[in-house]
């Protein structure tokens, strides 16, 4: 049995490292990641420069560790496509330093990794810890490796990924799980304009986050409690509510077309 591991941190993040040894204790792990930070990047993908995966040092039991220049997104293409002999049994992507929370998701490399092995019909998973600098990813990683092996078990319905978002406390602190939903969260103060030494403006993307929603049965509300967040996110963005009351504008954007 056979994990794909990748993230968006980098192949040389200390996250990455501490869930690739935590799994190993559940399967087979071939790692397959960025050769650098691609944080961010959401679901991008690399087509108009060649794909090189190179193999790179890796301590512990390894099927393959190998470091693409691209995005996580590329590097689980490539791993299901052209890499593995066998489909891995489980898709995980991180374990990224950092939440990804609410809409975060949409940006976030991460996620991207784990929807991407959805996209393939392979169970995936998407892990964050929810801390800053210096952290310590041991406990996060075991607690993925514990999930890991219920999913791998259990499957996830098709379409469906989880994503993971582990509170940065000392486990004995941790108030227990949650499954939740999204949450929403808005970055305030986003971009600061500065002159270059030439008097040219420039942009800089940073800002601080607000969040909206603090309800306990969003992600961001149960990480806030202390608890772990898991989140079953589908790749179906269709707002089926939605649907009939738009259908009734069809007569006026194309006369003669009725109300379906
Ligand atoms: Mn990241």
């Amino acid at each position: 049995m056979l994990i794909l591991v990748t993230n968006d941190d980098g192949i040389n993040a200390p996250g990455i490292k501490a869930l690739g040894r935590s799994l190993a204790r559940v399967g087979r792990v071939a790692v397959v990641a960025p050769e650098k930070e691609r944080s961010a990047i959401g679901h991008g993908i690399t087509m108009h420069k060649p794909l090189r995966a190179t193999e790179v040092p890796w301590e512990g039991p390894v099927e393959m560790a190998l470091a693409v220049n691209g995005t996580p997104a590329d590097c689980v293409k490539l791993a299901l496509d052209a890499l593995l002999d066998e489909q891995p049994s489980l898709v995980v992507s991180g374990i990224n330093l950092g939440a990804n929370l609410g809409t975060d998701v949409l940006y976030s490399g991460t996620v991207s990794g784990a929807l991407e092995g959805c996209i393939n019909g392979r169970p995936s998973l998407a892990v964050s810890l929810a801390g800053e600098g210096e952290v310590d990813f041991s406990f996060a990683a075991d607690f993925t490796s514990r999930l890991a092996g219920v999913i791998i078990k259990r499957g996830l319905p098709a379409g469906t990924l989880l994503n993971l978002n582990i509170p940065c406390l000392p486990p004995g602190e941790i108030k227990g799980l949650a499954i939740t939903r999204l949450g929403r969260r808005r970055y305030c103060n986003t971009i600061t304009r500065r002159l270059d030494p030439r008097g040219r403006a420039y942009y800089w993307l940073a800002g601080e986050v607000e969040d909206l929603d603090q309800e306990p049965d969003t992600d961001i509300g149960a990480l806030g409690q202390g608890r772990i967040s898991i989140t079953p996110l589908q790749l179906d963005l269709t707002n089926y509510s939605y649907q009939q009351e738009l259908a009734a504008y069809l007569p006026f954007l194309w006369p003669g077309q009725g109300n379906r």
